[in-house]
């Protein structure tokens, strides 16, 4: 297998050496899937870059959304048509460039009566959202009538169902998503800290052109200098301009989202169901490995950024929701095996309520030169990167940058061409795993966590002794994460570069101590250290598996 590049964890002191000596071109803050995207365009396009992000990658929204890289039926509802025409040609371009991680995902829309959406209104609309985004072959949208619909999905609830429509869309793991961006922005020169909080600006001549960052995983505050400095907090958007004193005009209206994760069997979904909700809204059920996910609510949010949690009324409404969708299924509070809630940082519009807020994203340029970007999609990642590099590109006016070529750039160091060969990479993946006591169920883990990396892994774990083979595999998972992927943390490991948390919670116990062993070992932690990461984890734990009374401030 091709050598793999390092992104590693352990030599963060050297880079600390060289950021304050380094004069950058572009600075960006936040590393969710908006700056690694940012961050990929520009250092593909020969800008010096740095990205900075203050928690792990991926820790803010990009690890909390529903998953799907799509073009969003429901914005076409809204007449965003602007905005289905560019997320749904980029789910294609997405899936072309990481297509282990990008899969395709059939979705099913039942008609109902009373429903959302009438049997004429959603075959226009479905087949207006194939032309938009540009959808062809046995991909386009089919209707089926009421006895095809419940022989796909049997579950439905046939008193009200009149029928469904049936199209493409895709499922990703936004926190992988947003790991294999940097990493390949990391190929291209870009450099990246994680735990690395921007504090303050400084500024020449009333432009900024410095950023003071504090190292959260080694205590100390420094300056880095570059000519344009772009941020991309996401919801915290507004205190990174509150910061530069330029928070005026329009702000965000942060929106908070919830899903509930049970065992597939619990509500055993063959497709992505998009269903009604009775009070008008729509909600996503989501099949993926062992477990089904459903979400999402959207009620505004004024708690603490840091800590989003779920509480009972949260809970509560999703599974009313999902019991009055599919009325053979009674989901109960006891049926919960895991939960995420996400923040949207939306663009405030006067009187219009979360669900009316629009997707779209929004650009702030302040007066000392510092551009913030929030709003948008996981799904439009790559051409709101465009917009921002192109942006700081117009203003090198004695320089030349390359175009952006990002529709090019494979997300993987080692990519498989397409799904065709994701498919038989999975079956081929099969007799080594089965060899080395793993189940069919990690072939598939496998590749559409890691990709081709996996075998990299697989190797490792061969060189392991002693345990099960389910914890062998996470011991061979940790030090892939931690050399390749800068794990910094426990909760980096389970929650973001292997979705453990939401995806696997059961994998996590027995595996735990050994885990935080081996992470001393490669980080060089001490005892107190060590033991705050695994506080940090039972925290996180306790989050995903508890349902609060209200938000925590
Ligand atoms: P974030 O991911 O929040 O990243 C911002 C980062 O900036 C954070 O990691 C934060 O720690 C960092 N940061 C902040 N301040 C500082 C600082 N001072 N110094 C350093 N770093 C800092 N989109 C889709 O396309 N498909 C979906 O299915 C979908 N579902 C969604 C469901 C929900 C419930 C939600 C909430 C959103 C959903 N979205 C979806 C939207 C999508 O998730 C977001 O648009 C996207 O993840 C936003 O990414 P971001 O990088 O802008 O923000």
């Amino acid at each position: 297998m091709k050598e793999l590049t390092p992104f590693s964890a352990i030599p963060r002191k050297e880079l600390h050496t060289q950021l304050p000596q380094t004069n950058f071109d572009l600075i960006v803050i936040g590393g969710g899937v908006t700056g690694c995207g940012i961050a990929l365009d520009a250092a593909s396009r020969g800008l010096k870059t740095l990205l900075l992000e203050k928690g792990d990658f991926a820790s803010g929204t990009s690890s909390k959304s529903t998953k799907l890289i799509h073009g969003g039926l429901r914005y076409l509802k809204q007449l965003e048509i602007g905005l289905v025409r560019e997320t749904g040609t980029e789910r294609a371009i997405v899936h072309r460039l990481a297509p282990h991680l990008v899969l395709p995902e059939k979705m099913l829309l039942p008609l109902i009566e009373n429903g959302t959406y009438g049997r004429t209104a959603t075959s226009f609309g479905l087949k207006v959202y194939d032309i938009l985004a540009g959808v062809k072959g046995k991909d386009k949208r089919r209707m089926l009538s009421k006895k095809e619909a419940l022989e796909k999905e049997p579950l439905l609830d046939e008193k009200v169902l009149k029928g469904a429509g049936y199209y493409a869309e895709y499922r990703t793991d936004d926190a992988r998503l947003t790991i294999e961006l940097i990493k390949t922005a990391a190929r291209y020169g870009a450099l990246a800290l994680n735990y690395c909080k921007v504090i303050d600006f400084l500024y020449e001549e009333g432009e900024v052109s410095a950023v003071v960052c504090e190292d959260q995983a080694m205590g100390n505050t420094f300056e880095v200098h570059a000519k344009h400095i772009v941020s991309a907090g996401g919801p915290w958007v507004d205190q990174l301009r509150k910061v530069d004193n330029s928070l005026k005009g329009k702000s965000l209206h942060l929106t908070k989202g919830v899903h509930i994760v049970v065992p597939h069997e619990k509500l055993p979904v063959n497709y992505s169901v998009y269903f009604d909700v009775p009070d008008g809204r729509m909600m996503f059920a989501i099949p993926r490995g062992k477990v089904t996910y459903i979400g999402t609510t959207d009620t505004t949010y004024k708690g603490d950024l840091n800590r989003v949690v779920a509480t009972a009324e949260d809970a509560q409404y999703i599974m009313e929701s999902v019991n009055n969708a599919f009325p053979s299924i009674q989901l109960q509070m006891k049926d919960l095996i895991s939960n995420w809630a996400g923040l949207r940082p939306l663009i405030h519009e006067d009187g219009k309520s979360p669900s009316e807020l629009s997707r779209k994203d929004e650009i702030f340029i302040s007066d000392t030169g510092l551009i913030s970007i929030a709003g948008g999609k996981l799904t439009g990642y790559r051409k709101m990167a465009q917009r921002i590099v192109d942006l700081v590109v117009e203003q090198e006016e004695s320089r030349s940058f390359k175009d952006c070529f990002t529709k090019e750039i494979s997300l993987t160091p080692v990519p498989l061409p397409n799904y065709a060969a994701v498919k038989i990479y999975i079956e081929n993946l099969k007799e080594r795993v089965h060899a080395l006591g793993l189940s069919d169920y990690h072939a598939w883990y496998l590749t559409t966590t890691y990709g081709k990396q996996s075998e990299l892994i697989l190797d490792k774990m061969q060189d392991m002794e002693g345990a099960s083979a389910g914890t062998r595999l996470l011991r061979a998972e940790l030090w892939f994460g931690v050399h390749y992927e800068m794990v910094q943390s426990l909760t980096d490991f389970f929650v973001r570069r292997t979705g453990r948390l939401y995806f696997d919670i059961l994998s996590i116990e027995p595996a735990k101590d050994i885990i935080a062993e081996d992470l001393q070992d490669y980080l060089n932690l001490n005892d107190a250290q060590l033991i705050e990461e695994k506080e940090q984890l039972q925290t996180l734990l306790y989050d995903a598996t508890h349902y609060y009374e209200e938000e925590l401030v």
